[in-house]
């Protein structure tokens, strides 16, 4: 049967070893691990991580890998020399802070993006120890970036999810590291790439554009003959389990203790991991400012700061750690009173129940990261609020921010705004905080974390079903045979090629594309042929094409269908069609060139094209938008077709097509029709082709062609063949 297989960095287990050596196994409460609980437990299922302790004994190792077995979980065994340049080096001083924008925290090592690399390939090796056909890999974040291109590379049809659970920058970030687009080709490899925001979505989709040269229609990428989903999908918590956790008994004693021992002033609450990206240092001077500001709240409220110890052995963690001592410090020295404290500051972790009656007795929570993927406290906060009574100031950098707009909303940066969201949040209505958290409380119930793995793992199962339905077969050397073997068995033989991408490549200027001799002499062997018809079907005009080919012994079809021509004969237009509608239209393209550097206006005797091959990204594609829509509305009764080219923008009348122009010559006596093109104005050919007829795309681009080759080498090589007896 087939199985899913989770891969993050860390096992969701904490495995420690008493004082005779033996080995226990606490499972990990983690957002993440419950939401996947319901994935990983089941069957087959297995989740491949790090385990979080350092083995070389392999006898021990054996003895962890039976105790995880157990759990449906497999180690991957990684040296502390290997966490430290891949985990703590790469990930967390590259990766990390690049992409919470932090680039002046930016460690680039070689030997630490070397290691990285090594480390993803023994994840990737571990994947393929377990992985069969037909299996779904789902790898989690940014320490395993490369994962899904390495695992494509070995099983070209597993089904193969990532999911970011951190930022991704934009390009203008991104585009600092030096191992940008293998990072990005490692990702690609995925069928599905999640993300928490919409924000970070296009970040990521700008980045392949620019970065790999892939660019994408609705998030859809078409990637070496695979389409690619890139897609958001906000993380939610556990929301009954923070819910219920909120109503135990255990909760509600400690918040009975806890109230006795600090006083019954107002609580402002913020719990946040050891982080810069978190903005702690920030948010204790707008608390600062806030009591000198409104000093009427000195003694009626306090700050319960909990700091969650993380990688303070890194020199920047614990210069930030000494930072928010000494402000503590000040804060509490300068407005302390014998009876009040200003902060309470833990540097520690507490167990569920413990922050749960820290989140029901806070008034107010304080979530102020600089940047945040997600951030789930807030999300927790709101959930264990079961009287409803609270309020949430969320910086508007943090993921969750984008679901929570019914928080007050504030730039972390912005210390009067801040200051004044702290006032407006103590002086909140009872009435107006209920308003708020339950509408926030009915999303977070709704958009749970079950509901995120269900909608990404349905998600990625539906991707794989569209593109089995949609797989092209590639001409691999056997197929090729194949049909070398039927084109020599044939008597009577019907060949349509496209000509640029197709017979040649693009140049910057159309003009370039002139065919060079071996091309020539492929065509002149294939129509010395007496049985062969070979047609050029080109959105070219007749001058051009009949200006390089004509000599040969060809039929033409130019422009789409608009010019024809059988060899011998003049040249014919297929119907009388009307060219009134060019001067409209020409001042209309004329508009956008003079606003677009690089573009330019191609004119043929019934088509206009509009070039935007040179024109600088990202601004091609707002161009290629604006006119599509001003010229759809245009074109709407004039009888005209605007076609998508590569790089081009095609008016033409509607009456001419490719495929319309191709029946022309369709006959029954032909027992060998072949047809090759690459670009959509190539799919009406294909699909006017008869059913046993060989139809190739040649590219990456979706299509109704029976078999597809990677570029026009390789066609040409096919050609080449035909007349090698
Ligand atoms: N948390 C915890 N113990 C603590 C403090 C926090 O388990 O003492 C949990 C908290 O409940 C939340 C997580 O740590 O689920 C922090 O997640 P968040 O997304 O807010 O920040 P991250 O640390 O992932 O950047």
């Amino acid at each position: 049967m087939a199985k899913t297989l989770i891969v993050s960095n860390r096992l969701p287990v904490k495995i420690s070893k008493n004082e005779e050596g033996e080995l226990s196994y606490m499972p990990s409460e983690g957002g993440l691990a419950t939401g996947l609980g319901s994935i990983y437990k089941e069957g087959g299922n297995i989740w491949i991580g790090w385990p979080g302790l350092y083995l070389d004994d392999e006898k021990e190792q054996t003895k962890v890998k039976e105790g995880l077995s157990k759990n449906n979980m497999s180690p991957v065994f990684l040296t502390e020399k290997e966490i430290k340049d891949y985990y703590e080096g790469f990930s967390n001083e590259t990766l990390w802070p690049n992409f919470h924008y932090f680039n002046q925290y930016c460690l680039f090592d070689d030997d630490h993006w070397e290691e990285y690399k090594r480390v993803n390939q023994k994840f990737t090796n571990a994947i393929l120890e377990h992985a069969e056909a037909n299996d779904t890999i789902w790898v989690h974040d940014y320490q395993l970036l490369l994962v899904p291109s390495m695992v494509r590379k070995e099983r070209p049809d597993m089904s193969i999810g990532f999911f970011q659970h951190i930022p991704f920058p934009s390009y203008e970030s991104f585009r600092i590291l030096p191992y940008r687009r293998e990072i990005l080709c490692g990702m690609l490899g995925a069928d599905l790439i999640g993300f928490h925001t919409y924000d970070d979505m296009r970040h990521f989709l700008s980045s392949v554009s620019r970065l790999a040269g892939y660019s994408n229609s609705r998030g859809e990428i078409e990637y070496r003959n695979r389409k690619i989903y890139v897609d958001a999908f906000p993380m939610g918590i556990d929301y009954d389990k923070y819910a219920s956790t909120a109503a135990s008994p255990e909760t509600l004693e400690r918040e009975v203790r806890y109230r006795t021992s600090m006083g019954d002033q107002k609580i402002i609450l913020s719990i946040d991991r050891l982080d810069y990206s978190k903005g702690i240092p920030q948010r204790l001077r707008a608390f600062e400012v806030f009591l000198e500001t409104y000093p009427e709240y000195v003694e009626k409220v306090s700050l319960l700061m909990v700091v969650v110890p993380s990688r303070d052995n890194v020199e920047k963690y614990k210069r930030l750690k000494e930072e928010i001592d000494e402000l503590v410090g000040r804060i509490n020295g300068n407005f302390s009173r014998i009876s009040w404290s200003p902060i309470y500051y833990y540097y520690r972790s507490f167990p569920l129940e413990a922050l749960s009656a820290f989140y029901r007795m806070a008034k107010v929570a304080l979530v102020t990261p600089l940047r945040d993927g997600m951030n789930l406290v807030c999300k927790e906060y709101i959930a264990s609020k079961l009287d409803q009574k609270g309020v949430l100031i969320l910086s508007e950098m943090a993921g969750s921010s984008k679901e929570l707009s019914d928080a007050i909303l504030i730039n972390p940066t912005d210390q009067k705004q801040l200051v004044e969201a702290l006032h407006r949040a103590l002086t909140m209505s009872e009435e107006e905080q209920i308003k708020h958290i339950s509408i926030m409380q009915k999303s977070l119930k709704r958009y749970n974390i079950f509901h995120w793995v269900d909608l990404f793992m349905k998600r990625l199962s539906q991707i794989k079903e569209e593109q089995k339905s949609h797989l092209t077969q590639q001409i691999t050397e056997e197929v090729a045979k194949g049909i070398v073997k039927d084109y020599k068995s044939a008597q009577k033989r019907l060949i349509f090629l496209d000509y640029d991408g197709t017979l040649v490549s693009f140049h910057d200027d159309p003009n370039d594309s002139k065919p060079d001799e071996n091309l020539i002499q492929t065509i002149e062997d294939l129509t010395s042929d007496e049985a062969n018809k070979v047609v050029i079907i080109s959105g070219r005009d007749k001058e051009t094409l009949g200006g390089w080919l004509g000599h040969l012994k060809l039929d033409f079809i130019t422009e789409h269908g608009v010019w024809l021509r059988e060899y011998g004969s003049d040249w014919r237009l297929k119907a009388p069609i009307s060219g009134d509608w060019k001067e409209e239209i020409r001042e209309l393209l004329e508009s956008y060139v003079n606003r677009t550097p690089g573009s330019f206006i191609e004119e043929k005797n019934y088509s206009l094209v509009w070039h935007y091959r040179k024109v600088e990204t990202g601004l091609d594609e707002l161009r290629t938008r604006e006119i599509t829509s001003h010229l759809k509305f245009l074109s709407q009764n004039r009888n005209l077709q605007v076609l998508e080219g590569d790089k081009v923008i095609e008016i033409k009348s509607s009456e001419v097509d490719k495929g319309k122009a191709a029946t022309l010559w369709l006959s029954d006596e032909y027992d060998f029709v072949f047809a090759a093109g690459d670009d959509w104005t190539d799919e009406d050919t294909f699909e006017a082709m008869p059913e046993d007829a060989y139809t190739i795309k040649v590219g990456n681009k979706s299509t109704a062609a029976h078999y597809r080759c990677p570029s026009n080498k390789e066609l040409r090589e096919l050609l080449l063949s035909f007349t090698k007896w």
